[in-house]
């Protein structure tokens, strides 16, 4: 049973642009699912979709639907989103960069009690040790790789059934993006959390993805379980 379903999804820019055409697909829960494909492909419109943020940027969705448990979200709010259980973590690893890691973490826990809040960050340094070291530390002084850890820590204070990430390893050293993989993995293993993974590097995602859909200009060209996607690459 999908968690989350996109179906016979058509997203058109104000400047004609149809970045997304026609496109269907299924998470299903527990899963991890990537959304592959070359810049421009449409994957970052598809996760915007989710939400009422496409408005903002005069991308109106002209078909089709998008379900979360069943119910119509594509028009919600982020904070909307977030009460009912969806979280994004958008594409440049945003983090309040004059705040120390902790106070981040706090941001992110934003419609909790003290206490609540307290008990999530804790989650969330167990998941993070680095961060859990380096808690007083200022956010903007970190490396790339703990700001994108951090960023994944903030949204995972909300206590998500379903998370969004768009292109977590973008930029990324090889050795940096196997631990945020890593994470990602004990998310689904360990928290029975749902991710959906956009990522341009098919190779790296599908090693830890359980299906996959291929993306080319606005339409899914293959999908599949990501062994056999891996092995066709
Ligand atoms: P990807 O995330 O796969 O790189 P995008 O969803 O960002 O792809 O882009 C898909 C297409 O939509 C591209 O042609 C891109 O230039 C266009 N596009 C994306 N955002 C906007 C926007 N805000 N306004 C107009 N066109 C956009
Ligand atoms: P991505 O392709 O990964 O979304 P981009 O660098 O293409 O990243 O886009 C950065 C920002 O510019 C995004 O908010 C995107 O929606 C917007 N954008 C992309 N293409 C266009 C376009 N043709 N016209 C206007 N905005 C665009």
């Amino acid at each position: 049973d999908s968690l989350l379903e996109f179906r016979n999804i058509r997203v058109v820019y104000d400047n004609a642009i149809e970045a997304v055409r026609d496109v269907s697909i299924a998470v299903p829960e527990g899963g991890i699912v990537a959304l592959l494909g070359s810049n421009g492909a449409g994957k970052s419109t598809l996760l915007k979709a989710m939400s009422g943020i496409l408005y903002t940027e005069e991308g109106v969705i002209e078909s089709g639907s998008i379900r979360f448990r069943g119910e119509d979200v594509h028009h919600l709010a982020p904070d909307e989103l977030v009460r009912r259980g969806i979280v994004q973590v958008p594409e440049g690893r945003r983090v309040f960069a004059s705040l120390t890691i902790e106070e981040n973490l706090q941001m992110g826990g934003y419609t909790r009690s003290n206490a609540a809040a307290r008990e999530r960050r804790d989650k969330v340094f167990a998941l993070f040790p680095r961060l859990h070291e380096r808690r007083d530390q200022i956010a903007g002084y970190m490396s790339g790789g703990e700001q994108q850890m951090l960023a994944i820590g903030r949204a995972l204070m909300t206590d998500p059934k379903l998370l969004a990430l768009d292109e977590p390893s973008l930029g990324l050293a090889p050795l940096i993006i196997d631990r945020i993989y890593e994470v990602i993995v004990r998310l689904r293993d360990e928290l029975k959390m749902t991710v959906l993974l956009v990522e341009q590097n098919a190779q790296r995602a599908l090693d830890i993805a359980d299906y996959g859909y291929i993306l080319e200009t606005g339409r899914v060209v293959l999908d599949g379980t990501a062994r056999k996607l891996a092995a066709n690459e």
